[in-house]
């Protein structure tokens, strides 16, 4: 309600206009930060609530500002959209990330393979190269696009017409997996779902804070496993976010979801964390 207004609000709210400048200054240094290398990625692992096996990890890109320190994605992200400079920095991170998970494979042979969990923002989505990016990344990093999930938000597909499917629908034809994030914050329906290209449903982070605590919230324990058995029937794994403590693990398990990630397992770090976690239970 307060950040952009007119130019006379904005003059009697100096905090505002801070936000603002700040705003603008980092927009304009975001084409110079992909030339320079400044963005760096993260890898968060997903892990199997069945027997805590290493499933996959997920890339979260940052932003080492040569004057501010590490941004977050949310300090950023949202700008890189307004630019459309999301697009080169969406394939950049894709690119990184296909690679990273080929050396992964490469690294562990025998163990299952560790899949990719890639964002993809709206813009990315409207972009008409998607599909052939994406192929080629895939393609020139020699892994197989079965070990590629692309996230998508709910808020994103929300009311997507049949143009918007369709890319997706290919890459899913192809096997890369896609999946809905941040599911229940939107407002998808049954019908919805059902025309999506999607292989899981990624549960927001509200619903998985109800579990923290035994007894775990009852009304939360109804909407997960209601979720849950919705998502199954239609063929759908549940990935939890924001798992921070073993109880929710073990309620989230119980209530048959399928993969978690969050503190509780390991923040998003280096990819030799994850090496290190999956060699850890291979064993
Ligand atoms: P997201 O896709 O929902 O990613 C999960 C966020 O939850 C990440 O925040 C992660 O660090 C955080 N998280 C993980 N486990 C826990 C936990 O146990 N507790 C809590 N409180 N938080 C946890 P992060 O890295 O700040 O990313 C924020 C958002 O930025 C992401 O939300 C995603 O929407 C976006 N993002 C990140 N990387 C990319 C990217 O490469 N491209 C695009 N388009 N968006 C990205
Ligand atoms: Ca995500
Ligand atoms: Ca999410
Ligand atoms: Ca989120």
């Amino acid at each position: 309600a307060k950040a952009a207004g007119g130019n006379r609000y904005a003059l009697s709210d100096p905090e505002a206009d801070i936000r603002a400048i700040s705003r603008h200054s980092l927009t304009n240094s975001l084409p110079t930060a992909l030339e320079r290398g400044e963005f760096f990625i993260e890898y968060q692992p997903l892990v199997r609530l069945s027997d805590g096996s290493v499933h996959g990890a997920e890339a979260l890109v940052r932003w080492c500002h040569p004057l501010r320190g590490v941004l977050g994605p949310d300090q950023f992200i949202p700008l890189a959209e307004n630019t459309g400079l999301i697009v080169p920095l969406g394939r950049w991170v894709l690119e990184q990330a296909v690679r990273q998970a080929r050396t992964w494979q490469l690294e562990q042979r025998d163990a299952r393979p560790v899949l990719i969990n890639v964002n993809l923002s709206p813009a990315q989505l409207h972009h008409p190269g998607l599909v052939t990016d994406t192929l080629q990344v895939l393609r020139e990093a020699e892994l197989e696009p079965t070990a590629l999930c692309l996230e998508v938000t709910e808020s994103a597909l929300i009311g997507a017409e049949e143009d918007l499917l369709r890319p997706l629908r290919q890459l899913a034809d192809l096997g890369v997996a896609i999946a809905l994030d941040d599911f229940g914050t939107g407002y998808s329906n049954l019908a919805n779902l059902r025309r999506m290209p999607l292989s899981t449903l990624k549960l927001d982070r509200s619903f998985t804070r109800g579990m923290q605590h035994t007894p775990a919230d009852p009304v939360d324990i109804k909407i997960v496993e209601g979720i849950v058995s919705l998502a199954h029937t239609l063929d759908l794994d549940v990935t939890v976010e924001g798992v921070e403590t073993g109880m929710q693990a073990e309620h989230l398990r119980v209530l048959g979801c399928d993969t978690a990630q969050g503190w509780y397992y390991a923040r998003p770090g280096p990819p030799e964390q994850l090496h290190s976690l999956s060699l850890a239970d291979a064993t």
